[in-house]
């Protein structure tokens, strides 16, 4: 048996990166995983591989700071797999890299509105359907950059802080349901979003040395590193762990 067999999971921002890895490692597991992403054409191919490898899978389009979309894809989900058991609140985006004066309020609203109104959004209407299946387990994703400084992404760092108390206050809210609520914090991870940081910064493969250097194991992750994180989250190896924060990060915040 996998390790969450028959779950029906949603994975936001699903078809890149962390996600992507989630919802390969959800499917190889047994679970029923709605890919969910705004690139259609990453989403549609990643579901397709699933099934292709012999799991179950679907593509929706989802813009999570689009209250309507989530409304509309959860119950398509809750309809095609017959409930909701998991959900990983993963879509995120990195923002503006500049000093806080120099940020306007539409750089700083955007962020906001993916990566926290986005997380509000998907647990909100999650959350009837967890109720309906008697328990559920929401996963969201923030970062270190959700427990320490840095000087260079402002909004990104509110987000991520707001983000791991989302999940404590979540998980005091719906204990009594059934429903565990956690958040992942991951060191920096080699994906499209730190790829395209780091090429925004200049040379990539100075910038991805240096990042490597600030991780005391001696490089920076990989998605399956967060995934295999997130997989224990979701399944009911981890039944008594809620409001907690899987630090998944290379000894980075260990200092
Ligand atoms: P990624 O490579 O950019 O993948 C994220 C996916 O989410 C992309 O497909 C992205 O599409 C999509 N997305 C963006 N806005 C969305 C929206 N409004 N609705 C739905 N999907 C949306 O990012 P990642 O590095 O895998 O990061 C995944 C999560 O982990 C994020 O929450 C991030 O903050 C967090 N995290 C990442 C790291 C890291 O080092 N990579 C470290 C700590 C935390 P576009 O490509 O079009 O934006």
């Amino acid at each position: 048996m996998g390790r969450v067999e028959n779950r029906v999971a949603i994975v936001t921002g699903g078809a890149l990166g962390i996600g992507k890895a989630c919802c390969e490692v959800l499917a190889k597991e047994g679970a029923k995983v709605a890919v969910t992403d705004i690139l259609d054409k990453e989403g549609k191919k990643l579901a397709e591989k699933i099934k292709g490898a012999g799991g179950v899978a679907e593509y929706w389009h989802l813009d999570v700071a689009n209250e309507k979309e989530v409304e509309k894809v959860f119950s398509e989900v809750a309809k095609t797999f017959s409930k909701i058991d998991v959900l990983v609140n993963n879509a995120g985006i990195a923002g503006v890299s500049k000093p806080t004066h120099e940020i306007t309020a539409e750089e700083w609203d955007r962020v906001i509105s993916v990566n926290v109104k986005g997380v509000f959004l998907c647990t909100k209407y999650a959350i009837p359907y967890m109720k309906k299946a008697g328990g559920g387990s929401i996963i969201d994703m923030s970062s270190i950059y959700g427990i320490m400084g840095a000087p260079d992404a402002p909004p990104y760092h509110a987000s991520k802080g707001a983000v791991r108390l989302m999940a404590k206050t979540d998980a005091l809210f719906y204990a009594k349901d059934k429903i565990r609520v956690n958040s992942v914090h991951p060191g920096f991870i080699w994906t499209p979003m730190v790829e395209g940081y780091l090429k925004s910064l200049g040379n990539v493969q100075e910038g991805r040395k240096a990042l490597d250097n600030l991780h005391p194991i001696g490089h920076v992750g990989e998605p399956n590193d967060i995934a295999y994180g997130v997989l224990y989250l979701a399944s009911d190896e981890s039944k008594f762990v809620t409001g907690s924060e899987l630090v998944i990060d290379g000894g980075y915040t260990a200092r």
